[in-house]
């Protein structure tokens, strides 16, 4: 059977081979035109999703103190009584403002929880969102009216690689695979990456920049771009506002001071800068490796209005704006009419960060903040689908006391976690290979179609249908999951029957849009000065503020990156994934390892504050990172241990906080954090698990 992929965000299409309705085997599928049969590791282990005999299969409530792991199966009438009758209770004496729901990386149903808050009258949904796509989203929006996509089909000359490691990481509907096709045709790519990674080894120029400077960059080569005369006269004076003021600002980022800033070599600046300005069709593939620090929004914000002076907005073989599928998805599914104007002023964080608010999220650290200060108002229940927020969430030990003094916390997750290990409800979800969704991208609409069922699990679109019923709002909501989906692909005439036949329909794509309709801003035009942003207290122009200098007792700059067999926390569970990688490894340069005195495999402690606890892992020394620099894989967790101290003890997080964080957004600085390193004590890895190599 046909379906798409949801182990990450990307969207592959797949085959599912099943014996007597068994589902024995997965592959991709050659025949789909946005992942053309390509499938990698995570995509390979998914079938492990349904096999793991570590599957939550019941209910659970909590019988011993919090996060001793002490539970009692329970069906899911008897658990879903007891969460409505809390949260009931709660919202009663507290104000609806006082349930936070939260997701994680979410499996297409973000526009279920949004719902859910909206019906029940809560401003305040959580997640990973101000370190991931929201920044990008709201940058761009915020400049040109939508978010764009590199146009790899329409054969970009030159692709800048910012902060992305696409041919390993896929975003939404956007496969690594469009971009080595386009490389096949001819394509130059130049990545801008602390790291070394493959497919900065293999670019034409590969800018190391020092964690957390990459905004200096942006502006940087929005002045040469200026200077030289390398942008489009035309375009920018028929279709941005500000440019002069623009010009003004970006004097004070003449190479050689950007150079200083970001460890670069001026001639590699200006060779990048000459390369993407000047090519007939470029691109700008910005990564999640710009989103997480103190300067990310307007890092963005300078690569958009980079891209724009360049003439790359909606150009063939440049960043395209896609015009959104007509049928009811993320914009109109969550029904943000429902939801009051005086409930929507109580977002939690909503006067800090007002970008991050805008888009309808809160930042963690102000949820983190509001429950312990109780301010501005009690935060009692917290509601997570699909989110281990202690391995995921930056400052740990802030996530801990927080969700110690909340009086409910709600986990629906398909394996036990250290979250779920905390909380006092679990609902066991099932995988995405157990629902029907429509999956919704900018290129394309796809049938995920369900092909298996572990009895004893739901969805979470499910477990929100019942919740809403049960808490007197079911009449904002449908009578089942099915009714939804009709209801969703009724602006292109369809049913959920038909359109699953169907499989996929691809999205029309347009160039130059712009031209007829204007840019979607106040002002028709791409805002390089945003006066929007102006009247919210925030700079017009985007700015940029240096990041600490390393110190004796912290000499090193960490950033971090994903593994690519898991997904953010996900997967350490499953054998495929898991298998051949015990530890989370810290990468070092061969001059930074002497220094230290650590080798190949030593366990280290990498810390923030000298004497404080350090996050363990095992040493790489590798001359992909410069010696200032130590890369850390991210979001690693045990999930054998038993308890959440000893199964957080390699998580990064342990060393990241909210001292620095992004203005508008909220973003915690996880990459770019001053460190010291020492070399471990006791023996580091995971114990040797049935099923693992
Ligand atoms: S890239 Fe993502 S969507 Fe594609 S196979 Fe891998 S996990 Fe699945």
């Amino acid at each position: 059977m046909k379906t798409v992929c949801r182990m990450c965000h990307g969207g592959c299409g797949a085959i599912v081979e099943s014996v007597e309705g068994i589902p024995t085997a997965i592959h991709g599928d050659p025949d789909n035109p946005t992942s053309e049969g390509y499938f990698c590791i995570k995509g390979k282990a998914a079938l492990d999703l349904l096999r793991s005999p570590d599957r939550l299969t019941s209910p659970l409530v909590r019988t011993g103190p919090r996060g001793s792991g002490t539970f009692q199966q329970v069906s899911w009438d008897t658990a879903l009584e007891r969460v409505v009758g809390e949260l009931s209770a709660n919202m009663k004496l507290y104000g609806p403002e006082s349930t936070v729901l939260g997701q994680g990386t979410d499996r297409n149903y973000q526009e279920w929880v949004f719902r859910l808050a909206n019906a029940i009258g809560t401003p305040n949904v959580v997640g990973p969102a101000h370190v991931c796509f929201y920044p990008r989203v709201m940058a761009s929006v915020l400049t040109y009216g939508g978010f764009t996509f590199c146009d790899y089909d329409g054969d970009p000359h030159v692709i800048l690689l910012w902060g992305s490691n696409k041919p390993n990481t896929h975003s939404d509907g956007v496969i690594g695979i469009k971009l080595l096709r386009a490389v096949e045709r001819g394509s130059r790519v130049i990545t801008i990456d602390p790291r070394r990674t493959q497919t900065a080894a293999r670019s034409s120029l590969h800018l190391a920049v020092r964690p957390g400077t990459d905004g200096a960059l942006a502006l940087g080569m929005i002045k040469i771009v200026i200077d030289e005369g390398w942008y489009d006269r035309e375009f920018v004076a028929a279709h941005t506002t500000g440019f002069d003021e623009l010009a003004d600002h970006v004097r004070a980022y003449d190479i050689d001071t950007v150079a200083r800033i970001t460890g670069l070599a001026p001639d590699d600046v200006l060779e990048a800068t000459r390369a993407y300005a000047l090519a007939p069709r470029a691109c700008v593939e910005a990564g999640t490796g710009v989103s997480q620090n103190e300067n990310c929004f307007d890092t963005y914000r300078s690569i958009a209005i980079l891209s724009a002076l360049c003439g790359n907005l909606d150009a063939p073989g440049g960043d395209l704006i896609w015009d959104p599928m007509p049928i009811e998805g993320r914009r109109a599914f969550p029904r943000t009419d429902l939801l009051t104007d005086d409930q929507a002023r109580k977002r939690i964080g909503g006067d800090k960060h007002k970008v991050l608010s805008m888009s309808g999220w809160v930042a963690p650290g102000d949820l983190h903040e509001a429950v312990l200060s109780e301010s501005p108002y009690r935060v009692s229940s917290l509601v997570l689908f699909g989110s281990n927020v202690l391995a995921s969430y930056e400052n740990t030990e802030a996530v801990l006391k927080a969700l110690a003094k909340l009086d409910l916390i709600v986990v629906c997750d398909l394996f036990m976690t250290p979250t779920a290990r905390f909380a006092d409800v679990v609902l066991p979800a099932s995988s995405w290979l157990e629902r029907d969704q429509i999956v919704e991208f900018n290129s394309y609409l796809a049938a995920r179609r369900k092909v298996a069922t572990v009895e004893g699990c739901r969805s979470d679109e499910e477990i929100i249908l019942d919740l809403a019923a049960r808490l007197g709002v079911g009449r904002h909501f449908f009578p089942s999951v099915e009714a939804a989906l009709d209801a969703k692909l009724a602006g292109i005439g369809l049913t959920w029957e038909q359109f699953k036949e169907i499989g996929y329909i691809r999205n029309e794509k347009r160039y130059f849009k712009y031209r007829a309709d204007g840019f979607r801003t106040r002002s028709k035009r791409v805002n390089l000065v945003n006066n929007a942003l102006r009247a919210m207290g925030y700079q017009a122009l985007p700015g940029f503020k240096i990041p600490p200098p390393p110190s004796p007792d912290l000499p090193y700059i960490m950033t971090s990156a994903h593994s690519r067999q898991f997904y953010n926390s996900e997967y350490h569970q499953l054998p495929i994934t898991s298998r051949g990688q015990s530890a989370p490894r810290l990468t070092v340069h061969p001059r930074t390892a002497e220094r230290e005195g650590l080798k190949d495999g030593d366990e280290a402690e990498l810390f923030a504050r000298p004497g404080a606890r350090g996050v363990r892992m095992a040493v790489k020394v590798s001359d992909d990172v410069e010696p200032h620099v130590v890369m850390a894989d991210a979001c690693w967790w045990y999930p054998e241990e038993s308890s959440i101290d000893a199964s957080l003890t390699s998580s990064v997080n342990l060393v990241t906080n909210n001292d620095r964080t992004d203005e508008h957004m909220g973003s915690a600085t996880m990459r770019g954090v001053p460190v010291g390193i020492r070399r471990a004590g006791a023996p580091l890895g995971r114990a040797k698990r049935a099923g693992h190599e």
